[in-house]
């Protein structure tokens, strides 16, 4: 008997890359075919959750890009963020994301009506 031929490694095999787990479980393991098919289901399923996941991850990372790419400009002391070229932004004008001048809690302008 193989090394791969012994249960404890096809279910070593099977956590660490189970294509080939899969595979050598189905070749030589002595498992019941409906074990087998259990096993096999219930392995893709945790894999395809894994992937989904992951997959969930990154794209929950990636910054929405309405908020974080959209400048506006706050002044040095008002509480209002603005447009360019509102008249508020004459004494002073400092550009920031959309989602920083909201976490810092700017309120949109009246006057220039500045994305929200
Ligand atoms: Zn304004």
């Amino acid at each position: 008997m193989k090394w791969y031929q012994k249960s404890c490694w096809i279910y070593t095999l099977i956590i660490v890359f189970f294509p080939v787990g899969l595979y050598l479980l189905w070749k030589y393991s002595s498992w019941k075919k409906t074990a087998k098919v259990a096993t096999t289901i219930l392995v893709l399923l945790i894999a395809f959750l894994l992937l989904d996941n992951i997959l969930g991850n990154i794209s929950s990372e990636t910054p929405t890009p309405q908020t974080s790419t959209i400048v506006v400009y706050i002044t040095k002391t008002g509480s209002k963020y603005h447009r360019d070229g509102c008249r508020y932004l004459r004494s002073s004008k400092i550009s920031v994301s959309l989602a920083e001048a909201k976490e810092a809690g700017y309120n949109p302008c009246s006057v220039c009506d500045p994305p929200q």
